[in-house]
């Protein structure tokens, strides 16, 4: 995709310090932080919500790396929140899937 802002951060065309990366994924910090700790961990390969993910191995190429993440970030103790805003009115604004991985404060339930 080319005008997708976080394919352009995951092809480097946009520098950007990576919190992590592996061959499938990356991860980087939120240009907006709504917490201590905010993350997004997204695919290499441009979807534009998971929705349209027909492979599980995407899920789980995601997820594992949110994990790694999270043990990295020593956030076992006090916990986090993993959340996938998807579609217009699951509040996504950037249409190349991501996840959130939010830390370092109380989070409120339900959300917003
Ligand atoms: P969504 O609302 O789609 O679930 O989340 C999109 C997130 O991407 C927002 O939290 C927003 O702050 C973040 N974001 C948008 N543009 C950029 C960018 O260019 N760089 C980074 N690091 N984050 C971005
Ligand atoms: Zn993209």
């Amino acid at each position: 995709m080319d005008d997708c802002i976080f394919c352009k951060i995951a092809n480097g065309e946009i520098p950007t310090d990576f919190i992590y990366s592996d061959e499938n994924v990356v991860a980087f910090k939120d240009l907006n932080p709504q917490a201590p700790v905010h993350v997004l961990v997204i695919p290499k390969k441009h979807y534009k919500s998971g929705i349209f993910v027909d492979d599980p191995a995407v899920w789980g190429q995601l997820m594992g790396a949110a994990v790694k993440v999270a043990r990295e970030l020593g956030l076992e103790q006090d916990g986090y929140r993993m959340v996938i805003n998807t579609g217009e009115q699951g509040g996504q604004t950037v249409p190349h899937l991501h996840l959130h991985l939010l830390a370092g404060r109380n989070l409120g339930w339900p959300p917003g």
